[in-house]
């Protein structure tokens, strides 16, 4: 068995939370965590706490503070140090641009696919022989918990898409014009950022359960529309809001066990 047995299953869910929400504020009886992995440390001490009974664990993906840039990210330390703590279910948080019309600032995108256009520099498996395996990355999101963060958001009067690819670039700088419309028109992404991959992908590997919630900040340089920066952060707020308010209505809904999903039996056939 390559990853660590559950030490008496520490938390059953995982927040990761993105730019902006670095605490999520809705834990109760929380202690820290500092975890070691054998990839190094995560990107913080690991938050772990309760939400309405659900015993939950929050990682901020840059650190407090903001301090790492998405391509230095130490994901499989992530990835690895959440499964160590018995972690069954991650939602992930992260802002995003849309590359749409109709995905406008303060909606949230639940993606079901995603494009993958880092630039090979991250560590993108915990396979590196001489096991091997190949995950099916078909449908890359757990339907399972994209189903109750849907219905969740949809309860709230948060507007939700149900469907996206997000478009996953190496930053940590934004893309061109020239990029943007080749996301948008060539690509046919809906939403674009930089963190996604390869944090899915370990997740798929570790056999956790994994859904995105993406919350829309702007739209990118596609439109070639004046940014006005305290819209953007205005934004930012507001979507940070919902998003806790959205984390703490779904955690309770989440199944005990995983439904309707094949997350959890990821490795049966991928590995050779
Ligand atoms: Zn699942």
């Amino acid at each position: 068995m390559m990853f660590p047995p559950e030490p008496g299953a520490k938390a059953e869910i995982a927040i990761i939370g993105g730019s902006g929400l670095y605490d999520p504020e809705i834990l109760e009886d929380t202690k820290e965590l500092k975890v070691y992995t054998p990839y190094g440390l995560p990107s913080d001490n690991i938050l772990l706490g309760t939400i309405k009974g659900r015993r939950v664990a929050f990682l901020p993906r840059h650190g407090r503070g903001h301090k790492i840039p998405p391509h230095k990210i130490n994901f499989r330390a992530n990835i690895w140090a959440l499964k160590s703590l018995g972690v069954k279910y991650i939602i992930s948080v992260s802002a995003v641009g849309s590359l749409r019309e109709d995905y406008a600032p303060g909606h949230f995108v639940v993606p079901d696919q995603f494009i993958d256009m880092t630039k090979g520099k991250r560590d993108l498996t915990f396979f590196e022989g001489p096991l091997v395996a190949h995950v099916s990355m078909a449908d890359p999101f757990c339907e399972s918990l994209r189903k109750v963060i849907i219905e969740s958001a949809k309860s709230l009067g948060i507007t939700v898409h149900e469907k996206g690819t997000y478009v996953c670039i190496e930053g940590p700088r934004f893309s061109t014009r020239a990029e943007s419309k080749i996301w948008k028109d060539v690509f046919k992404a809906d939403i674009i950022g930089m963190t996604l991959v390869p944090e899915v992908n370990l997740a798929c590997e570790a056999q956790i359960c994994y859904a995105t919630v993406a919350m829309v900040t702007d739209y990118d340089v596609w439109a070639e529309k004046p940014v006005d920066a305290k819209e953007v952060i205005e934004t930012m707020n507001r979507n940070i809001a919902n998003a806790k308010k959205l984390l703490y209505d779904v955690i309770p809904k989440i199944p005990e066990e995983p439904e309707e999903c094949s997350c959890c039996n990821s490795l049966e056939a991928a590995v050779l």
